[in-house]
Parts: C-alpha cells; sequence; structure tokens
C-alpha cells in the first residue's frame, strides 16, 4: 500500500518517504484497511520488527487531525524516553511530544498542552486518579505491548488504566500492539476491536536448534558450526557469525552471566578485528569509562575494547544507548544481555544465539523454563532488514534429547494465551480502592459493573467469582479503615480520609498499612525514629523491592538486626518464623544500603558491598524517597510526627548527611559539591550569598560558569567571578592544603567535579 495514497495529515507521507518508508508493510496496510486512520480501535498481534511503532504513529497523527490529545502508553520508563525521541520526528510538521515518567504524584497538567503524550501505564493511572485535565480531551490511545496484561506485577495496571480511560471517554480509539500470542481474539473482544493478526516479518527468521557441530532449523537445512574440543557452543556459534560479517546477540538469564559470558565472548570477537575497528573500539571503551566510574562501568569499557558488550537492566542509561548504538553500527560485534533487549529495544543481529532457557525463578524457589512467548521475542531481533540475508535464532542443545525437547518447547510451539492478573491480591485492592476513591464506582454494584470492562470480566466464567475476590479485598480496606461500608447488604461504599490519601499516594494498601503500623508503634513505644529505622519500614512494603540475602548476608544482617534493634519499628520477628524472619533481614539490608548512600557512601564502594549496578542504587533511593513522601502524607494524617521522615527522605534523595541538606537544596549542588563546600566553611545557602567568591570557587575546583550558576541559584544578587576570585582561586588549587580532608574519606576514589554519579542516571 503506497503511503502517498492514504489520507495522511500533510506533511506525513512526505516526511516518512525521507526516511526511506514509502510503502506500507502488510500488517500495517491491513490496520490501516480495518479504520486505524478512521478511529476505529485496533488490536495488531504481529511478530516483533514488522513495524507496530508506525502502526501507532498513523493512528495518532491522524486522531490529531481530528482534533484532541494521543497518548502512548509504554510498559517500561525506560521505552519512554527511547519512543519521545522517535516521536520527536513529527515536531517537524508542528507536533509537540512530551513524556511523563516521573514521580507518581506529580502534576501532569502541563501535559496537556502536549499532542503526543509518552507515559507509563503506572504514570497514566495516578494521573487518572488525580483527575488530570487532558484525559476528557483525549483522541486516541495506544498500549504498547499489551500482551503484558499477563504480567502479574504491572499488568493489572494496564488493564484497569485502559478500561478506565475507554469507560470516561466512550468513542476513545484503542490501539493495543501485541506480540504473536494465542488469543488475540480474547483482547480485540475486549477492547472493542478491529484484530489484525499476522505472522509477516520484514525478513525471514529461521529458528534452529545447535546441537553435535551443527544447527538444525525448522525448515530442515543444516549449517555446521563445528565445537573445538574443549569450546562452547555459544563462543563458536558467535565466531561463526563474525566470521561471516555478521553480529551476534546472545540472551541469557542473569547479569553475572551477562557479563560473564561477556568477557568470554569478547576473547572470541577481539581476534577478528582490525586494527581499525580496535581504534575505534577504545575510543568507545573511553566514552564508556567517562559516564561514571563504578565497577560496571569498568567492566563494560574493558569488554568493549575487545568488540563485545553486555546489556541488563543494572546499566545506566547512557551506557546502554553507548551499547546499543554501537551494536547497530556494527562497531560492537556481539553483546550478552538479559531479556530486558528484547523487550522494545530496536537492535537486530544476524544471529540471535538464545543460551538460558530457564531463569531463577524466586516464587518458584527453583529454575523455571522461559514462556514460549518470551523466547519467541528474543528470536524476534535477529535479521536487520536490507543487511542480513535472514535472520536466525539458534537454541543450544547439550545432546539430542535435549534438542528434540528444545524444538518441541519453543520452535514448534505456539505462544501461551494472555490471560488478566487482576484478580491477584495485591492488584485487586489497589485498584478496587482507587476506583471507588476516585469517584468510578461509589456502590458494590457499581465496582462490579467497572469491573465488567476488564479483561478479567472477559476471562472470569460467572460472576460469583467475580463477586467474590471483591468482597475479600473490599473487607481487607474496611479492616484497614482505608473504606467504610453502610446501606443495605454493605452495597454504599465511601472511601475514608486515610483512603483517599492512601490512594492519592499511589501505595498499595497493604504499604500504608505496613507504614502506619509502624509509624504508630513508635509513638506507643516512644522510639526514636531513625533514618536507618525508617528505610527499614519502607523496605518491608510490598512496594519496595528488596535485596536478597546472599550467602553469609544471613549472619552479617543478623548481627547488624541485633545491634541496631531498638531502630527497628516494630518487633523483630522469631529467627525461628524462617519466612518472616529472612524478610526482616532482606528489608535490613535494603535500609542498610539507602543508610549508606545517605550517609555519603560512594556509589563505587555500594555497588561493590551489595553486589548491585548503579541502576539499581538509583532504583531503590527513588522508590524510597517516594515510599518516604507517602509516609510523610500518611503521618501527617494520622496526626504523627512527620519531621524524622521528612528528614530521612531529603537525605536518601540527595544522598547527604544532614548537615548538607541546606546546601544540596540550592540548584546544581550535588552531594560531592555540597560536602566540599561544606569541608571550605560555606555550609549553608545564606554562606554561599556571602562566602568569598574564590574560597566557593576553589570548592568547586576551579569551575568558573558552575560556580556562578550557584551562585545565581542561592540568590547571590551578583553572582560573576570577577578576575581576582578566579586568580585567588587557581592560587590555592597550586598549593593544595595538605591537611585531613574528612571529604575525600567518604567519597573515595572521586577525580573530578563528576556530579554524574547518581543524579544523572
Ligand atoms: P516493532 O515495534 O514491530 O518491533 P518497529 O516499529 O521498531 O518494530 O519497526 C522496525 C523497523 O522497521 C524500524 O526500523 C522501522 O523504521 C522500520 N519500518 C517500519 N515500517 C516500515 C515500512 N513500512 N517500510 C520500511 N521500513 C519500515
Amino acid at each position: 500500500m503506497n503511503l502517498a495514497k492514504l489520507d495522511l495529515p500533510d506533511g506525513v507521507a512526505e516526511l516518512l518517504g525521507e526516511t526511506g518508508i514509502e510503502s506500507l508493510y502488510p500488517p500495517q496496510a491491513a490496520a490501516v484497511e480495518a479504520g486505524l486512520l478512521d478511529g476505529e480501535s485496533v488490536v495488531a498481534s504481529v511478530p516483533t520488527a514488522s513495524g507496530k511503532t508506525l502502526v501507532a504513529e498513523l493512528a495518532m497523527l491522524s486522531a490529531l487531525e481530528r482534533g484532541g490529545t494521543t497518548l502512548y502508553v509504554v510498559p517500561l520508563r525506560a521505552l519512554a524516553s527511547e519512543k519521545q525521541a522517535e516521536f520527536e520526528r513529527w515536531e517537524e510538521l508542528g507536533y509537540t511530544v512530551g513524556v511523563s515518567t516521573g514521580n507518581y504524584d506529580s502534576d501532569g497538567e502541563w501535559l496537556a498542552t502536549r499532542d503526543i503524550i509518552v507515559a507509563t501505564s503506572e504514570k497514566v493511572d495516578s494521573l487518572v486518579r488525580n483527575d488530570a485535565p487532558w484525559v476528557d480531551d483525549l483522541a486516541c490511545v495506544v498500549a504498547d505491548e499489551v500482551h503484558l496484561v499477563d504480567d502479574r506485577h504491572r499488568g493489572p495496571t494496564l488493564e484497569v488504566t485502559l478500561a478506565k480511560l475507554r469507560s470516561l471517554n466512550p468513542g476513545l480509539q484503542t490501539v493495543a500492539l501485541s506480540a504473536t500470542v494465542g488469543n488475540a481474539d480474547d483482547v480485540a473482544v475486549w477492547l472493542n476491536a478491529e484484530l489484525v493478526e499476522s505472522d509477516w516479518r520484514p525478513i525471514d527468521l529461521k529458528p534452529g536448534v545447535h546441537v553435535g557441530s551443527a544447527v538444525n532449523f525448522a525448515d530442515g537445512s543444516q549449517r555446521e558450526v563445528p565445537v573445538p574440543a574443549g569450546g562452547r557452543q555459544t563462543s563458536a556459534l558467535v565466531a561463526d557469525t563474525v566470521d561471516e560479517g555478521g553480529s551476534a546477540l546472545v540472551f541469557v538469564n542473569s547479569r553475572r552471566n551477562a557479563e560473564a559470558a561477556a568477557a568470554r565472548l569478547a576473547d572470541v570477537v577481539a581476534e577478528r578485528l582490525t586494527r581499525g575497528e580496535r581504534a575505534e573500539l577504545q575510543e568507545l571503551a573511553d566514552q564508556v569509562r567517562e559516564v561514571s566510574e563504578t565497577e560496571t562501568s569498568g567492566d563494560l569499557a574493558s569488554v568493549i575494547e575487545r568488540g563485545a558488550a553486555f546489556h541488563h537492566a543494572g546499566l545506566a542509561p547512557e551506557h546502554r544507548s553507548l551499547v546499543e548504538d554501537a551494536f547497530r553500527d556494527r562497531l560492537v560485534r556481539c553483546i550478552a544481555a538479559t531479556p530486558t533487549l528484547a523487550a522494545g529495544v530496536n537492535t537486530p543481529a544476524r544471529r540471535v544465539i538464545v543460551r538460558d532457557w530457564r531463569r531463577y525463578d524466586g516464587d518458584a524457589g527453583g529454575m523455571k523454563p522461559l514462556d514460549v512467548l518470551e523466547v519467541h521475542q528474543m528470536m524476534g531481533r535477529a535479521g536487520r532488514p536490507g543487511l542480513d540475508p535472514y535472520g536466525e535464532a539458534v537454541l543450544t542443545a547439550k545432546n539430542s534429547e535435549r534438542h528434540e525437547e528444545l524444538f518441541d518447547r519453543y520452535i514448534e510451539a505456539e505462544p501461551e494465551p494472555v490471560r488478566s492478573k487482576l484478580a491477584a491480591e495485591p492488584a485487586l485492592r489497589t485498584h478496587l480502592l482507587a476506583t471507588v476513591a476516585s469517584g468510578f464506582a461509589s456502590t458494590r454494584s457499581g465496582l462490579l459493573d467497572f469491573l465488567d470492562r476488564t479483561l478479567y470480566a472477559e476471562q472470569t466464567d460467572g460472576r460469583a467469582e467475580i463477586e467474590r475476590v471483591t468482597d475479600q479485598g473490599l473487607n481487607y480496606l474496611e479492616a484497614n479503615d482505608f473504606l467504610e461500608r453502610s446501606g443495605a447488604d454493605g452495597d454504599d461504599l465511601r472511601v475514608t480520609s486515610l483512603g483517599h490519601t492512601v490512594s492519592r499516594l499511589y501505595l498499595d494498601p497493604m504499604s500504608a498499612a505496613t507504614i502506619l503500623d509502624g509509624l504508630r508503634w513508635a509513638e506507643r513505644e516512644n522510639a526514636e525514629v531513625t533514618p536507618l529505622g525508617l528505610y527499614h519500614l519502607v523496605s518491608r512494603t510490598p512496594d519496595m523491592y528488596q535485596l536478597y540475602l546472599k550467602s553469609g548476608d544471613r549472619e552479617t544482617f543478623m548481627t547488624l538486626c541485633y545491634d541496631r534493634e531498638a531502630e527497628l519499628l516494630g518487633t523483630t520477628p522469631s529467627e525461628f518464623d524462617d519466612v518472616a524472619f529472612e524478610e526482616w533481614l532482606s528489608a535490613l539490608k535494603t535500609a542498610k544500603l539507602l543508610e549508606d548512600w545517605a550517609s555519603e557512601l560512594d556509589e563505587d564502594r555500594i555497588t561493590e558491598r551489595y553486589g548491585v549496578g548503579p541502576g539499581d542504587i538509583r532504583g531503590k533511593t527513588d522508590t524510597a524517597e517516594w515510599l518516604l513522601g507517602a509516609a510523610e502524607s500518611l503521618a501527617g494524617e494520622a496526626g504523627l510526627a512527620t519531621k524524622p521522615v521528612r528528614d530521612a527522605k531529603r537525605r536518601v534523595a540527595d544522598g547527604v548527611r544532614a548537615e548538607l541538606l541546606t546546601l544540596t537544596e540550592v540548584g546544581q549542588v550535588g552531594r560531592k559539591r555540597a560536602r566540599r563546600l561544606y569541608e571550605a566553611g560555606v555550609e549553608s545557602r545564606a554562606d554561599l550569598r556571602e562566602a568569598d567568591k574564590s574560597l566557593v570557587l576553589g570548592a568547586l575546583r576551579g569551575r568558573r560558569g558552575t560556580a556562578e550558576r550557584i551562585l545565581e541559584n542561592a540568590g547571590r544578587p551578583d553572582p560573576s567571578m570577577d578576575e581576582d576570585a578566579v586568580a585567588e582561586a587557581d592560587a590555592e588549587q597550586a598549593a593544595p592544603d595538605e591537611g585531613f580532608n574528612p571529604a575525600s574519606a567518604v567519597t573515595s576514589g572521586e577525580t573530578d567535579d563528576d556530579q554524574s554519579s547518581l543524579g544523572d542516571f
């Protein structure tokens, strides 16, 4: 289907033509035929890389032409900025793009001015709860990776969000993009949409299994890939691809395995590099090292020097994009990745190798095979249109029995059907409260009617079951004073003021109950409330993803637990209550990481001490900041002391000890700069307004522009640095003070004025 013939808004076909897109791929054409450009709802269930993004864009641009706002819902925060960057090409035609991924409770009003809004479903849900004005003005919503409604953790929010948007806005065009799943028709019925289902791909995919000395492909063909004695299958498969001029993507099941595999595969690639490639890779490795001074950064740089890389969620976003770009440019020839890379990032490779098809599952307490859908998503990354003759997706088997099994399990199998997970407990209690709190329903029967609009109802036989789980959820909320029931049979529902606070804060009601219990306990026992106690309290909630205990950790944290028991808000469970005690210690480990961060311990030391990546520290501190903010509101609501909570929150947000908090309030002053200013005797905002300029400049390592901006942010009437101050600071730098400097004791390893550490991740 030729683009010029379509009824698209002005300029769209031309702009696409400039990027080499002149006609639609068959599934895209089918979506248009189904009414995509005329406001018809569409579910597109098509393979990876078959152009789903363009389907979304065409729908949104046509909807904008008709008037209103459009919304693109992404499953992962990391994908939001990627999509934003993609959509920004439309700014040339006058469309504006906004992305909203920030704090759950932040105000979304500015978004009203954007044409295309990109947000996670959590964010959209929170905006809907808080009555964001643009929601009523929505003309088109796109749900990316809609098959993730099946995800236990994130699925229910996506499901409820779509149901709410559609009930607020009955004519809303809903475009749902999905991987190929077994029951796309269920999704289409749920969303009242036309179904476009296809297994067309822009480039052929040859799936197969390597066993012995060859890959056996599903089409019956074979490729000899012998494994040298003592060698590994994966290495042989990568070597074979690189020798042919291709690149390889290796999927493994953990971060540690990704790093280890990358190190091994780098040896394979390194032998095959030209001198010119080596030089370019060296430059790239330097860029990687500049991102941060962590061990991860160093490890990544050292494999990149040899033409390979690893990719996982512990990487900083800057690292991720350096790796992805270099892979697309064929500079890095092999990436060992955890499945995060299969989720939406556009990094095709000649050959995809799915090395690990099992993964540790905490709930199952052991290794569990991956879903067919997941393996297919990984395989779908094979083949770069226009560059490769076809893509190869290879699983590896040790023997012929396993070879058969993998063929049956993944190559010949259909992906699993998508099943709603809304009835799972945390999801249901959260969404029931929110639905009543935001006025969607004010009676039990109204609530049941709303639930009727969900995929859960679509997939549940009989209303009795829906009523049973709903009542269970309502009882929990009532028991915790978040909701009151009255009237005949308790049909009338009223959210209490506390319940409103919980819902507005976007907390799992169980988190709120845990936090309130802890704070009330402290009040009753007259206990001192310390940051560690509060970090432990929020780490005990289901909203914090705890660090788990590694071998040896139990001893360490048991000792810490008894040393600092007086600070923990609640009664330590008995050591004989295995599950509860283990959770208590895991929460303590998480709390200790937060305390270390808030005590200015160097980022690198933290990653080492806890065996985590820099991205994980950021994840934990962000969540803690949000939960402590929530705890502060709850404390206020319940008439409990708020100050200790606020202070603990600010310390974890800025990563500093208490004495630096007035400095880190000033724009551009991060933890390291604040510490240096403080050690130089500049201890507050007021000091910044009055201090000798050369002193400030010296503490900021002679960075004049930075110093001026900081002084301006501190409200100094004349922030500019005169020449005298610069000369004086230079003189001081030349003759450094030899005395003990506590700043360097806590921020060891710091070599320049790098504020990027955590603040910029
Ligand atoms: P998906 O989201 O389905 O995995 P993408 O939307 O990322 O796939 O598209 C994969 C690639 O195909 C992109 O690089 C995109 O520019 C390109 N593409 C999409 N539609 C067309 C088309 N009609 N003609 C040529 N290239 C296209």
